[in-house]
């Protein structure tokens, strides 16, 4: 069985035999060598896949963290505002520490898939009439009121969690890659990954790949205004690479295609930038932040279409080519 998060990095991590270790199986991801992507774009590239996370995203890196410590600390709830992984990540892990999640979601602005993978977690969902910066203020506010614990990014314990994506990567690898690159929306991965970087004492560079249009774009997970972590993403030193929508959604069809991975498409930002000649580096990891059928309303506009045909051989073999 694969460790729990907590238990593989217990040394990192800020726990004590006295932490209800709240787990659901995160972590220990698979790192993907990519080899038709590294023949196009002339670089050793791979694929760190988050996607195959227990609730189908990085998030639960740092939620196994924070809902194990608010557990610790005597939560009676948690509060997050989500574009919609974190709100299902927190009503997992809420629900295995057997504790309510108030979840408040963007109205119209979060993947469906996502809000109903949240409602079958048992979490409380509220729509706000608002976008995920005001929601965010709310959530906020109502943890400074003490009713609830908040599990954003903000909350601390959840980039401990989410840097052990660095640590993983370089065991894997044996040495550091030259550069990590990941998507950017509120910037605390970037800022959980620089702090793994730092921990370990490595040289790596960071990538961030933002949405160039951060409040319309297609990718939903990174519709995000106002970065609440832009200055740690400037003091990471990350380098911040903006791309447009069309190049998002190219890269994630070629993730799919040449690869075999199906994320969604915030985690193809990162490989837009590597196509777009924005990243430096031979060796280069590329994180894949979410899995594919999280947005399945995006891959059902922008996939192939499928061609009818009639049922027999004859017909079936002429409309395959
Ligand atoms: C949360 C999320 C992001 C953005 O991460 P930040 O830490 O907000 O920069 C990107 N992709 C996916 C799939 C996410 O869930």
């Amino acid at each position: 069985m694969v460790p729990p998060l907590i238990e593989r990095f217990r040394p990192q991590l800020p726990v004590s035999a006295e932490t209800p270790v709240v787990t659901l199986g995160e972590g220990s991801t698979p790192l993907l060598r990519a080899p038709r992507l590294s023949e196009r774009y002339g670089r050793e590239l791979w694929l760190k896949w988050e996607g195959g996370n227990p609730t189908g995203s990085y998030k639960d890196r740092g939620m196994t963290v924070a809902v194990s410590k608010a557990v610790e600390e005597g939560a009676q709830a948690v509060i997050c505002a989500s574009t919609g992984n974190t709100a299902a990540s927190a009503a997992a892990y809420a629900a295995r520490a057997g504790i309510p999640a108030l979840v408040l979601v963007p109205v119209g602005a979060v993947s469906g898939a996502k809000v109903a993978q949240t409602r079958m977690l048992g979490a409380t969902v509220l729509e706000v009439r608002g976008d995920f910066d005001e929601a965010l203020s709310a959530a906020l506010e109502l943890a400074r009121r003490g009713t609830h614990v908040l599990v954003n990014s903000l909350n601390p314990y959840r980039r401990e969690g989410q840097k052990t994506a660095v640590y993983e990567i370089v065991e894997e690898l044996g040495s550091a890659p030259d550069t990590f690159v990941i998507p950017y929306g509120g910037g605390g991965n970037t800022s959980a990954y620089a702090q793994g970087i730092r921990e370990l004492g490595l040289g790596a560079g960071i990538v961030s790949a933002e949405a160039s249009d951060r409040r319309h774009t297609l990718a939903s997970a990174i519709r995000i205004g106002e970065p609440v972590h832009a200055s740690a993403v400037r003091e990471a030193g990350a380098h911040v690479v903006a791309v447009s929508d069309d190049a998002i959604v190219d890269a994630w069809r070629e993730l799919g295609a040449l690869e075999g991975v199906f994320c969604e498409p915030s985690s193809a930002a990162g490989l837009a930038a590597v196509a777009a000649g924005s990243v430096p580096g031979e060796r280069v990891v590329l994180t894949l932040t979410g899995h594919g059928l999280k947005d399945v309303a995006t891959a059902e506009r922008l996939a192939p279409p499928p061609v009818q045909c009639d049922a027999s051989p004859d017909a079936i073999a002429e409309a395959a080519g």
